[in-house]
């Protein structure tokens, strides 16, 4: 496996260490001036796509990093991280129409239509729909295998072995290329960019496409009822000593 070229799908979010709060009409999380980040699972898909690129070289093979982002304009932002992280291109599909999985999924088929990558890295979710969708109709789209939740990788000639954690342990699992990889949160610890990176990330190529260009049906399939903050937690109370808290919990909160 000497010359590989990657897609990696990096979504543009609110920050993981934002507040969320849900919007006045209660239809949607409230995103208008909010920090926003790539997705945490596409910066270790990035990092994943590096530290293949890394390995591959010293084999004397070769990865091209193309990283790609569905949304509006600021994705371009997410992108420059990818590439000062150590992608080699980006396209950005601009849209600033709603994108629900399914339409992630296609416009990420047409992508791969025009690339041909041997592999495309996404994150296993997105930490503001969680929906763990778009990986997996991805990999229908295209009937190429998938690994799912991945916190190893290792390549072998036009083939992955991946282990996934599942809830019993670990699952080791081994398929051909090209196939379709999601990442889970132990795969690796993503590097930040440095700065003369992302100085060099600005010269990067970054091409844009469009929803019409790419020929793709985006209609929104699935309709948001409503979105509620959880409910408010009560306050704790300090107990004076442990048998205080054992008859509390039998004869206040009734769970012994
Ligand atoms: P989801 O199925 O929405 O939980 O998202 C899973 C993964 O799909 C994300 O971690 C990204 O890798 C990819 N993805 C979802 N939406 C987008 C988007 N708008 N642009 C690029 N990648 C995306």
């Amino acid at each position: 496996m000497s010359n590989l070229r990657i897609l990696v799908a990096c979504k543009r979010v609110v920050d993981y260490a934002v507040k969320i709060r849900v919007n006045a009409a209660g239809t949607a999380v409230e995103t208008a001036n909010v920090k926003h980040s790539m997705n945490p699972f596409d910066e270790i898909g990035t990092e994943q796509a590096i530290l293949i690129k890394e390995a591959l070289a010293k084999s004397k093979g070769t990865a091209e990093i193309i990283a790609v982002s569905c949304g509006p304009n600021k994705s371009q932002e997410t992108l420059r991280t990818a590439l000062a992280m150590g992608a080699d291109r980006a396209i950005h599909v601009e849209t600033d129409e709603e994108l629900q999985p399914l339409a992630v999924a296609k416009l990420l088929r047409a992508v791969v239509d025009k690339e041909k990558p041997d592999m495309v890295i996404l994150g296993k979710q997105a930490i503001d729909d969680d929906s763990n969708q778009t990986g997996q109709m991805l990999a229908g789209l295209l009937n190429w295998p998938q690994a799912t939740f991945a916190s190893k990788v290792e390549l072998a000639e036009k083939a992955m072995t991946v282990t996934r954690e599942v809830d019993g342990g670990v699952e080791t699992v081994k398929t051909a290329l090209p196939a379709i990889l999601t990442t889970d949160l132990r795969l690796n610890v993503p590097r930040y960019a440095s700065l003369p990176n992302i100085m060099k990330a600005k010269k990067k190529p970054l091409a844009k496409l469009t929803v019409a260009e790419l020929g793709v049906d985006i209609k929104p399939r699935i309709e948001t009822l409503k979105v509620a903050e959880p409910p408010k937690r009560q306050g704790g109370k300090i107990v004076e000593s442990v048998d205080d808290l054992v008859d509390k919990l039998k004869n206040e909160a009734k769970v012994l």
